[in-house]
């Protein structure tokens, strides 16, 4: 099958299909979407080698349990063991011998078949196309906050970051009845959220006052930012991390103790309120898709990626289907 795949430097490559193990179904992959998370691992974050891309959605297409074959699919990207006290505990997504799809010693989406255990798979429903299924892993860590800390309506949320995350942080919270404001440099992507009602600030002209907020949601992809999220942190706040760095990020510790503001690192979500979220209309997805591109032309589509007013880049591994 055609790939993706990384190994110091990302090439476009002819591998063997995947077999699927024991519990695991073997999935035709329709669309595959880029993250900032798989320009970090180009870099060196995870130290990965193999297959990246961890957003999608497809077919199963070989599965023991024959009810899932044929099912349009999404997968959630944590493979755990079962069997640890954190898995017993239901925290499998943090089961230390964990591997990650497309970011640790896992394959990953950016070819044409992946396989997942059938534990992680979650059926699309009908009413969600698979141009809104393939956003469910980050709308799922987006709404991972509210299962984090309670964010009670009328709440002042700033989220820091215009881009794919960011934008949905901002519907997520705008949903959940907040008072939220992103706070970006791109405004094109600004109106975008102001088209959905939600409060946008520019960087640079008329931003908003330090210590304004209740909780400040950093989904930048810049360590520098964390600074300017403490700066708007109002004593006693929240300050919520969503992006991962491949470098240590360097911030100003004592506006952190001086005002008690407690930092909550946020990473991956559960799927169903995600697909309900998407099923319901509540969040849209289709505006963040800036281009997509053929698994062919991958490497043109990391290249697109890097475009300033670039939001969310799909590809697509496989245009027929089974
Ligand atoms: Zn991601
Ligand atoms: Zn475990």
């Amino acid at each position: 099958m055609k790939a993706l795949y990384f190994d110091g430097q990302l090439a476009l490559q002819e591998v063997d299909k995947p077999q699927p193990g024991p519990g695991e179904a073997l999935i035709q992959v329709t669309l595959a979407g880029l993250c900032g998370t798989d320009r970090e691992i180009l870099k060196g974050y995870s130290q990965f080698c193999g297959i990246p891309g961890h957003e999608f959605v497809g077919r199963v297409v070989e599965c023991a349990e024959k009810k899932w074959v044929g099912k349009r699919v999404v997968g959630e990207i944590n493979v755990a063991c079962g069997a640890c006290e954190l898995c017993l505990w239901g925290l499998d997504r943090h089961c230390p011998t964990r591997t990650v799809m497309g970011i640790a010693n896992r394959d990953g989406a950016f070819a044409e078949y992946l396989t997942l255990p059938v534990i992680n798979l979650h059926e699309v429903p009908k009413a969600v196309p698979d141009e809104a299924a393939v956003f469910v892993e980050p709308l799922a860590a987006a709404a991972e906050i509210l299962e984090q800390m309670k964010i009670p309506p009328g709440s002042r949320v700033a989220v820091l970051g215009d881009g794919r995350l960011g934008l949905l942080v901002a519907q997520v919270l705008h949903h959940a009845e907040a008072r939220v404001t992103v706070i970006g440099k791109h405004a094109g992507k600004l109106d975008l959220a102001r088209s959905w009602g939600i409060k946008a600030a520019c960087l640079g002209d008329a931003e908003p006052a330090a210590h304004s907020f209740n909780v400040v949601v950093e989904a930048t992809g810049s360590p520098a930012a964390l600074d300017e999220a403490l700066r708007l942190a109002e004593p006693r706040a929240t300050v919520v991390m969503k992006s991962t760095f491949h470098q240590p990020a360097q911030f100003d510790t004592s506006q952190l103790v001086v005002n008690e503001v407690t930092l909550l690192g946020s990473r991956c979500g559960n799927f169903p309120p995600a697909l309900d979220l998407l099923r319901r209309g509540h969040v849209k997805v289709r505006p963040l898709i800036s281009k997509t591109f053929p698994l062919e032309a991958g490497i043109e589509a990391f290249n697109y990626f890097e475009t300033p007013s670039c939001l969310k880049v799909l590809l697509v591994a496989n245009s027929e289907q089974p």
